[in-house]
């Protein structure tokens, strides 16, 4: 297409399909992104932080001190990283992308990721989602930690193994649980796919999910891995609930 045509393009679809804000629709200059309101009401999880689970500290302590609860609970995983706290003013770009079907934002949720650890990226071989349930995944079509995942192992070069992780039963949703039904709720009910079990002896994956809440599913995910041979599990998540 001749340079000119393909430029009066780009600025039609601009002014046809402007850039909006993903949180609030607000135009904005680029596409995928927030408008500076939305960026400052969402809170980015930095450094002090526990230096396994990830929870954010509220004030500046020793950089090798774990929290209250890995302390008291063995984690498979031995890091776990979050982009933002899962609050009031995040949860509504959580809950369009699991439950809008705006699956467009997988991407932008992938390149914040990517920014993130772009650095450590190279030490992993594999990156693998939490898997769905098959009756789940008929009801919402996607698997919303799996479409993260495929963009962040296209953005690093990476190999993407969906179907590493099975996920045996069909439970309730996490969010409807209490804690300690929760816990329960994810005991084993994942396995390793036969076919690719031998893939991993001696591996370092990244363990990719939308929401860290309790951490259960994330471990419980990080112990058959471990069981399995893996040496080191990093997990990421989009958003965090710290209480
Ligand atoms: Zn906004
Ligand atoms: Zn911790």
């Amino acid at each position: 297409m001749h340079p000119i045509i393909s430029n009066i393009l780009h600025h039609l679809s601009v002014v046809l399909f402007p850039p909006k804000c993903i949180k609030c629709n607000k135009i904005i200059d680029s596409y995928g992104n927030l408008c500076s309101n939305c960026w400052s009401s969402i809170e980015f999880i930095t450094d002090p932080m526990c230096k396994i689970c990830g929870v954010p500290f509220e004030f500046d302590m020793d950089i090798d001190l774990i929290c209250g609860q890995c302390a008291g609970t063995k984690q498979f995983f031995d890091h776990a990283i979050s982009i933002f706290k899962y609050d009031e003013n995040s949860k509504n770009l959580i809950y369009k992308f699991k439950y809008n079907d705006k699956t467009y934002l997988s991407k932008y949720f992938a390149k914040w990721i990517y920014k993130n650890i772009q650095t450590s990226i190279n030490d992993y071989q594999y990156i693998v989602p939490v898997p769905l349930h098959r009756k789940r995944m008929r009801k919402r079509f996607y698997n919303q930690s799996s479409l993260i995942a495929s963009y962040l192992a296209k953005l690093s070069k990476k190999t993407f193994l969906p179907n590493l992780l099975i996920k045996n039963r069909y439970d309730v949703p996490q969010t409807s649980l209490t804690k300690k039904q929760r816990l329960k709720n994810v005991k084993s009910s994942f396995a390793i796919n036969p076919k690719l079990q031998s893939k991993i002896e001696g591996t370092k994956i990244l363990l990719i999910d939308d929401v860290y809440t309790t951490g259960s599913t994330l471990n419980e995910c990080s112990k058959i891995l471990k069981k399995n041979g893996c040496n080191q599990i990093t997990a990421v998540t989009l958003a965090r609930v710290c209480k």
